[in-house]
């Protein structure tokens, strides 16, 4: 038999959440109109699996990710909608993928401006122009976006560029300071330019959606985790697209002072019993996970003990007297347990457990 740990992923799940950043989309548009979604399935769809977000987003407008690599699984799997590399190119042999495969491309840097102009593209090459709004990540700074523009557009006047839009990406969609200061920036420095706009990642999606424009980008929502610190997954109508699961492996009867674990990090202050789940960190739980990170075991909620090993954690089974070796683990995505809670008590964000789910654990793609 192999290990017993596995992960579900939810083809339901996907679609469900797709709808509900589409309907807060429409809901808010002052035109009554659509607006469209680039699914953002970069990082293998964070860590769900390109093909399965192929399917699962089979309704999305256009799919959005970094890697060359995962736009080619996308055509190879039966994707025939736009798809955006977010990035754009990183060299001159890019672009041949770039006119093969017909994606559109980010331009972020004069660079990726003068690749596009020495090349020689077999069909006109949509772009979205990329604008520094205040992140101080990628794109141009809002004094240099009009001449990058102006490249662009006679690129485009030559034929060699299809549409050219603007993009931005707002650094506290999720927090108090929220994205007025950056929209304004945005506007301004856009002012007048035909093209069309891409703004919002999930937060901005859900809190702003007024301000969508004609392309949102959506991620960590449709994966049914929470961009919010202050809200959870549920509260917004999401459903966790993966489920992370295992079973106990053995059990231990403490006496008060026995310590749990490497480091001997947990201490029982009297008689308990602890089971030992099969996942650790070389599955991707994490291994800064403290003792009380919430952990399901036959359907009751109970705590993580001392450290994560490798292949192991140790949980408390106080809450679950009769459970035996064998029982079902629940470590995330279902029976209440939403990745969020994991990752809060882990210091950390949902979007970081579910890209770190390891290789070896196999995923299943489930209705
Ligand atoms: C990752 C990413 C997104 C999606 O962000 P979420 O917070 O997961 O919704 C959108 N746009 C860009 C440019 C990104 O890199």
């Amino acid at each position: 038999m192999p290990r017993p740990i596995f992960a579900t992923v939810s083809r339901h799940a996907f679609s469900h959440n797709l709808d509900v950043v589409r309907r807060r989309l429409d809901a808010a548009r002052p035109d009554g109109g659509r607006a469209r979604i680039w699914a953002v399935i970069k990082a293998n769809a964070y860590g769900h699996g390109i093909e399965r977000a192929v399917a699962g987003f089979a309704r999305a407008d256009g799919l959005a990710m970094l890697d060359l690599s995962e736009a080619v699984r996308c055509r190879e799997a039966g994707w025939t909608g736009p798809i955006l590399l977010l990035e754009g190119i990183f060299e001159a042999a890019d672009l041949d993928a770039v006119g093969r495969y017909g994606l559109t491309t980010a331009v972020h840097h004069a660079d990726q401006l003068a690749l596009l102009r020495q090349a020689r593209l077999p069909r006109a090459v949509d772009v979205f122009l990329k604008l520094n709004s205040g992140m101080n990540r990628l794109g141009f700074s809002p004094d240099a976006y009009a001449g990058a523009h102006a490249g662009l557009a006679a690129l485009q006047a030559a034929g060699r560029l299809g549409q050219v839009g603007h993009m931005t990406h707002f650094s506290t969609a999720d927090t108090a300071e929220g994205i007025e200061a950056q929209l304004e920036v945005f506007r301004r420095a856009t002012a007048g330019l035909p093209g069309p706009v891409s703004l919002c990642n999930s937060a901005a999606s859900l809190r702003y959606p007024e301000v969508a424009g004609d392309w949102a980008r959506p991620g960590i929502a449709l994966y049914g985790a929470t961009p919010f610190a202050d809200e959870s997954a549920e509260s917004l109508g999401l459903v966790p697209a993966m489920a992370l699961k295992s079973r106990l492996i053995g059990t231990q009867e403490l006496r008060a002072g026995d310590a749990v674990g490497y480091g001997g990090m947990y201490r029982a202050e009297g008689p308990m019993r602890v089971g030992v789940v099969a996942c650790g960190y070389a599955d991707g739980y994490p291994r800064h996970a403290p003792t009380g990170t919430p952990v399901v075991v036959d359907g009751v909620r109970t705590r993580l003990l001392g450290r994560v090993s490798m292949d192991m954690l140790a949980v408390d089974l106080g809450p679950v007297p009769r459970a035996q070796a064998g029982a079902p683990v629940t470590l995330w995505g279902d029976e209440g347990l939403s990745v969020d809670d994991v990752a809060t008590a882990a210091g950390t964000i949902g979007y970081e457990l579910l890209c770190a789910v390891a290789p070896r654990v196999p995923m299943h793609f489930e209705e």
